[in-house]
């Protein structure tokens, strides 16, 4: 039990010690003896007191105090107080600890936390994946040694926070990462950061996007304008060049009018919000369409085309859609094939899916360039394509149309042997059934 500290009680103490150490003196007749055994008694009892103080202090494991008496009792239950009220308190400061790493482990961000000298005090788990920081290793390194771009390194010393910078990953210079620093308490500063590679793709996508559509209609337009600027003045024009000067500029108002059309319809596609698994598509009919389209557009070229069409296999799909994919993969054989080639076109049943396949022996297409067909605008050969008025954009749209489907295009080409498009769908939507 707990009772205050009396100076009056321990002095009391100490008088009826010395009392009684003087009335032995004095019964043995050696007075000064007695006394002097007492105080050394006193000063090894203490000396002892102090040794196991010491001894509680940096060896025993034990938390409790030992059992002692009079002023070595306040001392102990002094120390063991401050010692419970201490361990409270980390324990408090532990759990504080623990829920801010836990929430800032949750940030969908990486964060930083430096002091006023640049030193990392702490980084959570997605800072040492983004940034590949070592933990503990790299504490109480300067962050600015580890992110070791020049515009990082800028931004952080010249103190203006104002604006994140986007700078290329230290782990990976493909992927591009957002700084945000903001200072807080003692000169202390957090960094946030961000992956914005799809972003910035995204940014570019659209600014390529932009440039490549004005580039596209600049040219039809200035052949246009060239025209009508130099015809309505001229005198004496011959008949021959009236005629080809307006079968140019038709040409080119045709080409302006595909090329907005098929924007439209790749836009129409992206935002397709229609079902693909509510309507049946009657492909072999629309393939008897697209090929009576084809003879049409192979007039010139004098290919050989022929069908392999199963003419009870159906697909579930969005049909205007699927008609653009069929016959741009089509149309597309016959651009790309020198004259009299040979065109093959197949739908039927491969391992329970509907498939669509177009081969010919045309020009082929060299490895490098296959990942990119389906990019907007993207074409191999640009005076080849621009001669067929390709606008660079059907495959572009094939791909579209087959995600909407759930299917992926697949290509197998070889240059000066020829080229095979195709795609699949799924078992779901493929349907074989007999026509009554
Ligand atoms: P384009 O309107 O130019 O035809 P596409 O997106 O349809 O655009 O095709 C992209 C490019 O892919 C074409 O410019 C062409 O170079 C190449 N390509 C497409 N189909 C074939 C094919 N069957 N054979 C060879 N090259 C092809």
């Amino acid at each position: 039990m707990y009772y205050p500290f009396s100076w009056l009680r321990s002095l009391g103490r100490v008088a009826a010690y010395f009392l009684v150490v003087t009335l032995l003196g004095w019964y043995f007749s050696e007075l000064s003896i007695a006394i002097a055994i007492g105080a050394l008694l006193l000063l090894a009892g203490h000396y002892w007191n102090i040794y196991r103080l010491n001894h509680w202090l940096w060896q025993s494991k034990k938390i409790t105090p030992p059992k002692v008496n009079g002023v070595w009792e306040h001392i102990y239950d002094g120390i063991y107080t401050l010692q419970r009220r201490n361990r409270a308190k980390r324990k408090e400061l532990g759990l504080l600890v623990k829920r801010f790493r836990e929430g800032s482990e949750a940030l969908p961000d990486a964060a930083v936390v430096v002091d006023a000298n640049a030193a990392i005090i702490w980084c959570n788990r997605l800072a040492r994946i983004e940034l590949g920081l070592r933990w503990p290793d790299d504490a109480g390194r300067r962050i600015y040694n580890l992110v070791r771009h020049p515009q990082f390194i800028e931004f952080y010393h010249k103190k203006d926070y104002e604006k994140p910078i986007e700078v290329p990953s230290p782990v990976n210079d493909q992927r591009i990462l957002e700084y945000r620093i903001m200072p807080y308490g003692d000169q202390h500063l957090l960094l946030l950061i961000r992956d914005v590679t799809k972003l910035t793709q995204i940014e570019k996508m659209r600014k390529d996007f932009v440039a490549n559509v004005s580039h596209e209609l600049r040219t039809p337009l200035t052949v246009i304008n060239g025209y009508l600027e130099t015809l309505p003045g001229a005198t004496n024009i011959p008949e021959a060049f009236l005629a080809k000067a307006f079968k140019e500029m038709r040409s080119q108002s045709t080409r302006m009018q595909c090329l907005i059309e098929e924007l439209l319809v790749l836009s129409r596609i992206e935002a397709s919000n229609e079902r693909t698994t509510e309507n049946i598509v009657d492909v072999p009919q629309i393939l008897n369409t697209i090929k009576i389209e084809a003879d049409t557009l192979n007039s010139a070229k004098q290919h050989t085309i022929s069908m392999d069409v199963d003419p009870n296999l159906q697909v579930y799909g969005v049909e205007t859609e699927l008609r653009s994919a069929f016959s741009n993969l089509l149309f597309n054989a016959i651009h790309y094939t020198q004259e009299q080639g040979k065109i093959h076109v197949q739908w039927k049943l491969v391992d329970g899916q509907a498939t669509y396949l177009v081969t010919d022996n045309g020009y082929g297409i060299e490895a490098k360039h296959l990942g990119r067909l389906t990019e907007r605008f993207y074409r191999v050969d640009k005076a080849r394509s621009r001669k067929t008025g390709g606008s660079g954009l059907g495959l572009s749209i094939v791909k579209h149309v087959l995600n909407h489907h759930n299917s992926r295009l697949r290509i197998k080409s070889k240059v000066g042997e020829g080229s095979e498009f195709s795609f699949a769908f799924s078992h779901e939507l493929s349907i074989k059934q007999t026509k009554v």
